[in-house]
């Protein structure tokens, strides 16, 4: 556009000019050779302005990383389809190069890349980043945290999205909702869990602050990105994992290794992914294409949960079916266990610094209230639904 400014802007200045020398003249002669050179001027300007290449008509090129293999239902499929999505709104003058894990960088390298400004976007769950600061784990999930309906409610209309510019602005990067995936399984166990006691010395892939309430029970917990659990799982490197849910963790084979499947996760009740953009392009951004990539993403955000809600309990039933998978609850011991170190956790999480207590208080301030809406609302009626229709 800036090119395009310049030639209009040129063409203006040309015409002007050659008006101001016309009306000077007094010779007819030297006004119609002015006239002529007047026409080839504009003539020019013309086929300028045609041969401007689109790279200036406003095209942008976007290098996109992501923390997801490629092709990985849900999460991979979901952020490639983001990336789908905005150059096809944009008939391709948005283009986004997309990279899955290890393609160009690896998962967890993702963050750097598009913060030194190397690519412009990455897709991945925020609370990776949480060694980092503890803040951006509030933004993907916490233990006892949000549902989707309910971070959704924080990120839009109770200053979330506001506390995640702050934060992401510090890193020089931009992040919006991109995906979620609902609410998480508890994880695999080649175990019965029947008490708190039972996670003392259990190694288990769990990221996020949920890692951190298994500790204080006496696990160890570890962080690996998903193409790597499989493996540790296998070879006994670890114990137990949490990934997602049924049809994400089909996908895994986790029941190769691990044969009991616990429910509901306390660590993860809403995992929203993130768009993570370099701040610099963002602000660079017109007004429109900040917009249009905003509409994207927030498409995403939705039609993502859609799929896991609608193909979650098919999956969990072939589980159990076809793979002999036992489902279990946390009994609420060991869930009250759960409570009493997660709190101990944000009481860490709060003296980290001024930024993650303010997080932490405004997360917990939207949690209760509109918790407490949920209550007698979505979680009222499907509980008499279900009563009643025997489901
Ligand atoms: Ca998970």
């Amino acid at each position: 556009m800036k090119r395009r400014d310049f030639v209009l802007g040129a063409a203006a200045g040309a015409g002007a000019t050659t008006t101001a020398l016309l009306s000077g003249c007094t010779d007819s002669g030297e006004s119609d050779k002015l006239k002529k050179e007047l026409e080839a001027a504009k003539t020019k300007i013309s086929k300028l302005e045609s041969a401007v290449p689109a790279a200036s008509k406003g095209s942008i090129e976007i290098t996109m990383v992501s923390t997801w293999p490629r092709d990985f239902p849900g999460l991979g499929t979901g952020a490639q389809r983001f990336a789908e999505r905005l150059t096809t709104m944009t008939d391709g003058r948005i283009k986004v190069n997309y990279f899955a894990a290890g393609e160009r960088v690896k998962a967890f390298d993702s963050f750097d890349e598009v913060a030194s400004g190397n690519a412009q976007m990455y897709h991945a769950a925020d609370y990776y980043w949480k060694g980092k600061h503890p803040g951006w784990a509030y933004f993907t999930a916490v233990p006892f945290g949000m549902t989707y309906t309910e971070i959704n409610a924080w990120i839009q209309w109770g200053g979330g999205q506001a506390l995640w510019d702050e934060l992401a602005a510090g890193y020089g990067l931009k992040c919006l909702p991109c995906g979620n995936t609902g609410v998480q399984m508890g994880g695999w166990f080649r175990k019965e869990m029947n008490s708190a006691s039972d996670f003392k010395g259990l190694k288990m892939r769990i990221p996020g602050l949920g890692g951190d309430v298994i500790a204080k029970l006496g696990a160890s917990p570890v962080s690996l990105p998903g193409g790597q659990i499989y493996e540790n799982l296998v070879s006994g490197a670890i114990d137990a994992t949490e990934w997602v849910g049924p049809w994400n963790d089909s996908f895994m084979k986790f029941y190769e290794a691990a044969k009991y499947y616990y429910y509901p996760g306390m660590h993860e009740p809403g995992a929203q992914l993130s768009l993570g953009m370099n701040k610099k392009f963002w602000d660079g951004l017109s007004k429109a294409d900040q917009e249009i990539i905003k509409a994207a993403a927030e498409v995403e955000n939705s039609i993502m949960m859609s799929e896991y809600n609608a193909k979650n309990g098919a999956s969990l039933a072939s589980l159990i079916s076809d793979q002999g998978v036992k489902l279990k609850s946390f009994n609420d011991d060991i869930y009250d266990s759960f409570g009493d170190a997660a709190a101990e956790v944000f009481e860490e999480v709060q003296a980290h610094s001024p930024m993650a207590k303010k997080i932490h208080q405004s997360f917990k301030s939207s949690r209760d209230e509109i918790g407490a809406w949920a209550k007698i609302s979505d979680q009222a009626y499907v509980a008499q639904r279900n009563r009643v229709l025997g489901l």
